[in-house]
């Protein structure tokens, strides 16, 4: 049984004391069995660690640098996230892909640095309306995974997570329809599932794109979506709360 997660993307949004005050009141009213993680900017990584504690609830960074140390002006690596106490972080958002020109070979490389480092990886996947329209989506995803299977293995996977975001669903309100991201899940475990049916049974496969409180029912009620990669809605602890709730509801 895969236990469900919902994360949040605070993406660069908010001010110390709002990171601090979101995160205390999630961490407050979090529901305990699912796992809830939190992604807030660099600076306030360990004012989200603090405001935290100890309660179950994890923090996450958005993006790593492909190297550990050195001449990297800018950059922040995997071993201080995971010094700063981070468990996870986002690698390959349709963000750093678009607006970054992160390719799928650097993707596949932060992703196995982030393992070097003891972090969990959540690698981020999707593809754009275009392709969507153009019947391309299961070869832009294979595209996509394809170099992480090269770089870390399927056993790489045992030791991650997938968040399923269809770009053209991110920030726009609208959302796949639970059906529609039902059949890309099922069709990204069955992939999985060609290197290896243990691996592919545990992955947890998180779906990202206007989630709100509102359809995160219907969404996690599909057989292959494990729970969220929330942006905005993560932004305000009462929606990020019934997001979470939503999850639980499907266990
Ligand atoms: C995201 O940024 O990963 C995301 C899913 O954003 P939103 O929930 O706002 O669509």
């Amino acid at each position: 049984m895969r236990r469900p997660m919902v994360a949040g993307n605070w993406k660069m949004n908010g001010r110390r004391g709002m990171a601090a005050e979101l995160a205390a009141a999630v961490a407050e009213s979090a529901p305990r069995d699912i796992d809830v993680l939190l992604c807030p900017p660099f600076p306030y990584l360990s004012t989200v660690v603090d405001a935290v504690g100890d309660v179950g609830v994890t923090v996450g960074a958005q993006n790593l640098c492909a190297h550990s140390d050195g001449a990297f002006t800018g950059e922040v690596s995997g071993e201080m996230l995971a010094e700063s106490g981070c468990t996870h972080v986002l690698v390959g958002h349709s963000e750093r892909r678009s607006l970054f020109g992160e390719t799928s070979a650097q993707v596949a490389s932060k992703f196995r640095r982030a393992q070097d480092a003891g972090l969990v990886p959540i690698l981020c996947l999707g593809e754009t309306l275009d392709e969507r329209e153009a019947g391309r989506t299961s070869e832009v995803l294979d595209g996509q995974l394809q170099p992480v299977f090269d770089e870390a293995g399927v056993e790489g996977l045992a030791r991650a997570v997938i968040a399923y975001e269809p770009v053209w669903a991110i920030g726009t309100g609208r959302s796949a329809t639970p059906e529609q991201a039902q059949e890309t899940h099922a069709w990204l475990r069955a992939r999985v599932s060609r290197e290896s049916p243990e691996v592919a049974a545990g992955l947890l496969l998180l779906y990202g794109g206007s989630v709100k409180a509102d359809n995160a029912a219907s969404l996690f009620g599909q057989a292959d979506i494990d729970g969220g990669l929330i942006g905005g809605a993560s932004l305000e602890a009462d929606s990020f709360l019934a997001i979470c709730k939503a999850a639980t509801a499907q266990q």
